[in-house]
């Protein structure tokens, strides 16, 4: 399979050059030249079929003109070491848990498969060294730096703001050690993702270092997130639920829902997407207005969403042709500030006894406003509510349990690298180990 560049000025490439760069040469993202349709028995016999084995057939359809089969069933079923069940949580409104992976949030499925196929790659060239540089702002940092801790070849330099992730969260990438470095910057989200664009754009720095990037532009971690789009569809069919689906994803950087809406192209019944965003309302803007406005983000609640200027939306259109009728008929839009944010998790913890995390209170939200005569929705909950517990204890007045896995993370001790959001300086480092 080739992919092309939603910039359209670089040649199309393979899934290998796609994968180890990360992004297309003209700056643009990487999309696959082609989206096969699964047959019709697959949805037939979906629900007898555990996630592994749907998720493999997802992959096959993207990866198996590239990767032998043998080698992506492992890829696949090393990746899913969880489950992602659907819960329900009141008439009609169900919640896919996106939590059960190591760093509890979604993004565990995106890193770890990437992790996995670029390690699959290195191997095919010698056992070249690449460096993943990734910026985060709190849960990209954590999965990607576990789902490669410990994969031969690969470095891993994680870029985080002094005193702006959460105590739980910078424990999760901080305490490796291994292949993993953290980088703390004195500075904000924004100058995190401009050193590491930066590093990027450096020729010197890329010939010597072999620089990747392992945030949801990577084609690699984003379109596996298809993958538990068609397992809550299994489950649902399992339940005997008949209704029309309706699929709410808490947006930030469209990635998650970008894999969704590849989901449908390939033949998923989902009836249509909604769009949850907070008070950082772009993509919103665009459904009502077709005109597509980035602008600084501004800090909520549901932190991971708090994104001016979403990467995926370049490959949401061009999905859709560049057609904003034909993206408006598919996916319609919803934005909370942090009042309704909190008002939601509230009312679900208790009026249904269930405890969503700022960023699934969007999406339950979503639902509960949007649905419309013979449908049912799933809402996409994103992360465990543990990891913004002081947020969630505020909300609902009393404290809540954190899970043995993410207790585990505050036991180690913190090694983190203090630095200047200054080019020169990580030039430096990277090329001479020296600050
Ligand atoms: C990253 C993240 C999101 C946003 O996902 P995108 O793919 O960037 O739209 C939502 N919720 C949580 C908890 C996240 O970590």
């Amino acid at each position: 399979m080739r992919y092309y560049s939603t910039n359209h000025r670089a040649a199309n490439v393979s899934l290998e050059e796609a994968v180890v760069k990360g992004l297309a040469s003209d700056k643009g993202l990487f999309m696959p030249c082609d989206i096969r349709p699964l047959p019709q028995d697959f949805f037939d016999n979906i629900e007898k079929m555990d996630f592994k084995d749907i998720a493999f057939r997802v992959a096959d359809a993207f990866f198996g003109d590239d990767v032998p089969e043998e080698d992506l069933r492992d890829i696949v079923y090393d990746t899913l070491s969880f489950d992602a069940p659907i819960v329900k949580v009141k008439e009609d409104i169900y919640s896919l848990e996106l939590f059960h992976g190591p760093t509890l949030a979604f993004k565990d499925v995106g890193g770890r498969f990437m992790a996995r196929l670029l390690r699959y790659f290195l191997k095919r060239q010698n056992h070249k060294q690449v460096n993943v540089l990734v910026a985060t702002s709190g849960d990209t940092g954590s999965a990607v730096a576990n789902g490669f801790l410990g994969v031969e070849g690969i470095n891993v330099y994680v870029f985080y703001p002094k005193g702006k992730v959460s105590e739980i969260q910078e424990k999760q990438f901080t305490t490796l050690g291994r292949n993993i470095t953290a980088i703390e910057i004195d500075g904000c989200f924004d100058d995190c993702q401009a050193l590491v664009k930066g590093a990027f754009m450096d020729e010197e720095l890329n010939s010597m270092l072999h620089l990747t990037s392992a945030n949801s532009i990577n084609i690699a971690r984003f379109l596996p997130q298809a993958f538990y789009y068609f397992y809550a569809y299994a489950q649902l069919k399992r339940m005997g639920v008949k209704k029309d689906i309706v699929v709410s994803v808490p947006s930030g950087n469209f990635g998650n829902l970008a894999a969704g809406l590849f989901g449908k192209r390939m033949g998923l019944p989902v009836k249509r997407f909604i769009a949850a965003n907070n008070a950082n309302d772009i993509f919103y803007k665009y459904l009502q207005t077709g005109e597509y406005s980035p602008r600084a983000s501004v800090s909520t609640i549901a932190n991971a969403m708090d994104v001016g200027d979403p990467s995926n939306f370049a490959r949401i259109i061009s999905l859709y042709g560049n057609s904003h009728a034909a993206v408006c008929a598919d996916i319609s839009g919803a934005a909370y500030n942090n009042e309704q944010i909190a008002e939601s998790v509230k009312q679900a913890w208790i009026d249904e006894d269930y405890l969503l995390d700022p960023h699934g209170a969007c999406g339950y939200r979503a639902l509960c406003e949007n649905l419309r005569e013979n449908e049912v929705g799933v809402f996409l909950e994103t992360a465990h509510p543990a990891k913004f517990k002081e947020t969630i204890e505020n909300i609902i007045g009393h404290t809540i349990d954190i899970p043995d896995k993410l207790q585990a993370f505050m036991q180690g001790s913190k090694q983190s690298i203090p630095m200047s959001p200054n080019l020169q300086d990580l030039k430096k480092f990277l090329m001479l180990g020296e600050l």
